[in-house]
């Protein structure tokens, strides 16, 4: 049984300002303001965690032993099978050029190896997104998201972000980046995760 959130007043754990509205826009019917990692003052800690579920406990603790208020952080990628599940937990740090992030490099190196491995299709992969929410007690619940599908190649559509142009969803015909962003929204990884988030915190 998942402990119930009962406060209004919760910390999201990032830096990143669309993330943080996304979140405080879905709590706002449920009596919960949000506040930011920046708001707070909170550095970046670094995620040195081998699983989405370790990075995110990471920020998520980090957070509320800092604040002593509740605290909600995610942590996402692409985990592609020929690949041993790479690039996983990296999934930003293969886009990462020292100048910024190049998804399309990234996207190319994932295409590169699966060539190199000689890999047979379908390129089975999945978004994965798992939401923790920590307590100043120090215990937590964790909230795993998933959105199966495959890569495939060439990139298709310039619509969201990141590795969106390579990943058809399971029982789409389209790419994340082709699709439609509400049709997204409501079907993707990060979808799934907040809705068990929100089923298990604040649910009947
Ligand atoms: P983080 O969870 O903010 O560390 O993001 C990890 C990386 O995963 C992002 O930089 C994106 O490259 C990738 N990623 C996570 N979710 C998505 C998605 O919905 N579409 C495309 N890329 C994503």
């Amino acid at each position: 049984m998942t402990r119930r959130f009962d406060g209004d007043r919760l910390l999201v754990a990032t830096h990143n300002s669309g993330k943080l509205e996304e979140i405080a826009a879905l709590l706002e019917p449920f009596g919960v303001s949000c506040v930011g990692a920046a708001e707070m003052g909170l550095p970046e800690p670094e995620e040195t965690g081998t699983t989405f579920v370790e990075n995110a406990q990471i920020k998520a603790h980090a957070a509320a032993r800092a604040t002593g208020l509740p605290a909600l952080a995610d942590d996402s990628g692409i985990e592609i099978d020929a690949l041993d599940k790479a690039p996983g937990v990296y999934t930003a740090d293969w886009a990462e050029t020292g100048q910024g992030r190049d998804f399309v490099m990234a996207m190319e190196k994932a295409h590169r190896l699966l060539l190199e491995r000689r890999a047979a299709e379908p390129w089975t992969a999945r978004f994965c997104c798992t939401l923790v929410l920590a307590w100043p007690d120090g215990e937590d619940a964790v909230f795993p998201g998933v959105m199966e599908g495959r890569v495939v190649w060439p990139m298709r559509g310039s619509q969201g972000h990141g590795y969106d142009p390579i990943f058809q969803p399971e029982g789409h015909h389209v790419t994340f980046g082709e699709m439609d962003r509400w049709e997204k929204n409501r079907i993707s990884h990060r979808a799934d995760a907040f809705r068990k988030f929100v089923a298990g915190c604040f649910g009947d």
